[in-house]
């Protein structure tokens, strides 16, 4: 059976933690293949202003182009209206016949706080483990606590996995590039490209 990762986001921008994560999956877990997938509208972000799905879209297929086993979906974005994590895993565990495959979704710790809010917790849960990275701000301590509560209360199935921690976030490179400063540091050349040339991130601090 193929061991798919899926790790979904807004990715406005992607930065090199979400690269980092999906690499770290794929080794730690002995995956065939990660698949990025950029969300059309969140469901818990309607209210912020997102940059235009395309854009996005284009940005992480920048961004992944030298790693071979990473690809891009662009299911989300193409079905329209509101993403919802448990239609995108029921889509991929169902759309090749005949080709069996367990999933594994790929997120920050964060994700451990408000996945109650996302619609279907059980059914995501029956559809695939939750791979979980830490991420600045949340101790283990609470992350073994939450871990806990969801895997009892959703009957669920929760890997955490270690990485060096990145304090990186897309809030933040967003706010950097407003205030005009570098952020080659975070995020892939080819990426830094497309945001200068697009002129995305400036005067948006209302939305940061
Ligand atoms: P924003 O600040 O706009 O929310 P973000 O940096 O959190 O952006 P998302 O597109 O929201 O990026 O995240 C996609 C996935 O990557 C989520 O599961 C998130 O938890 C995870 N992620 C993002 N940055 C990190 C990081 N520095 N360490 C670990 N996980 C991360
Ligand atoms: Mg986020």
């Amino acid at each position: 059976m193929k061991r798919y990762g899926i790790i979904g986001g807004t990715f406005d921008p992607i930065h090199y933690a979400h690269l980092y994560i999906a690499y770290e999956a794929k080794e730690q877990l002995n995956l065939d293949k990660v698949i990025f997938m950029p969300a059309g509208k969140q469901p818990l972000k309607v209210d912020n202003i997102i940059t235009d799905s395309e854009l996005r879209y284009e940005m992480v297929k920048a961004a992944i182009e030298p790693f071979k086993e990473f690809s891009i979906s662009s299911y989300e974005i193409e079905k329209g209206g509101l993403s919802f994590t448990y239609e995108t895993l029921e889509y991929f565990k169902g759309n090749s016949v005949g080709e069996e495959k367990e999933l594994f979704f790929i997120t920050g710790a964060d994700c451990l706080f408000t996945i109650e809010k996302w619609k279907e917790t059980k059914k995501i849960f029956s559809l695939a483990t939750l791979v979980v990275f830490s991420r600045g701000g949340i101790n283990r301590k609470e992350m073994i606590q939450r871990k806990q509560l969801i895997e009892e209360k959703y009957d669920g199935k929760i890997i955490f996995l270690d990485l060096k921690q990145l304090e990186i976030s897309s809030t933040e490179i967003r706010s950097l590039v407003d205030r005009n400063k570098r952020i080659d540091f975070f995020v892939p050349p080819k990426v830094v490209d497309i945001i200068y040339e697009k002129g995305l991130y400036i005067n948006k601090n209302k939305n940061l």
